[in-house]
């Protein structure tokens, strides 16, 4: 068999890729099998993390009146500590909510001093806020991986993002044909590019095997591209 494998190099690519492991970046449920990435824990509530799980830890922008005192941040710092929480996230700015802006820029804000503190990545939830986030981004200088989860703008802005560096996330919405992101998709540099499915129970291979399709690769390439991003910066 093992004869076999080196004389053959199309089963030794396909055994390779059995092997490789599959990064969904951003889920609200615990990966299995040979998935990697980083499960969303809400820093208000218990932290009780499972066996070979990692985790992002943060304060969403739909969560911040339930943050009455500054505990939070305390936790916050203590769970960064934690060797199985390896990013600071979700958080970030959604314009759509009653919230004040300037109050969840503030608590943003917060959350970044600490990310930096411990040198962790984003990950950000941003909804009609990219402007506001490039903007933080610029004046913040900050070097450390800002990662835009659930990404749906435009090719213009993507570009712009791409430029300041921003890392993109794209879930299922990739999936329902949507002209508008998958032109965006064509401007994302491959180093910077993840995928994820979120609050759904879509399978991740079906987003990378739609991805390929419309990247005009295969999704054994993309696969591997999105892991050595992921191994990059985690
Ligand atoms: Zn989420």
């Amino acid at each position: 068999m093992q004869k076999l494998e080196t004389q053959n190099p199309k089963l030794v690519t396909l055994n390779t890729t059995r092997n490789l492991k599959l990064v969904n970046l951003h889920t609200h449920f615990p990966l299995t099998g040979q998935q990697i990435g980083l499960v969303n824990h809400n820093v208000l509530l218990p932290f009780q993390p499972q066996a070979e799980q990692f985790y992002s830890v943060g304060l969403h922008p739909w969560d911040l009146d339930q943050a009455t005192d500054d505990k939070w941040l305390d936790t916050l710092e203590s769970l960064l500590a934690h060797p199985q929480v390896l990013a600071v996230g979700e958080c970030g700015i959604d314009r759509t909510l009653e919230t004040p802006v300037e109050k969840q820029i503030h608590f943003f804000r917060r959350q970044l001093e600490l990310a930096e503190k411990h040198a962790r990545p984003l990950i950000l939830h941003a909804v009609r806020s990219y402007s506001d986030l490039l903007q933080l981004k610029k004046q913040s200088a900050s070097k450390l991986p800002w990662i835009l989860h659930g990404y749906q703008a435009n090719a213009e802005t993507t570009k712009q993002l791409a430029q300041m560096g921003f890392y993109f996330s794209l879930g299922t919405a990739l999936l329902n044909d949507r002209q508008k992101l998958n032109q965006s998709l064509a401007e994302i540099p491959p180093s910077q590019l993840f995928f994820e499915t979120d609050e759904s129970t879509e399978n991740i291979e079906s987003i990378y095997i739609f991805a390929a399709g419309q990247l005009k690769t295969t999704a054994e390439k993309l696969r591997y591209q999105v892991l050595e991003n992921y191994q990059r910066i985690f």
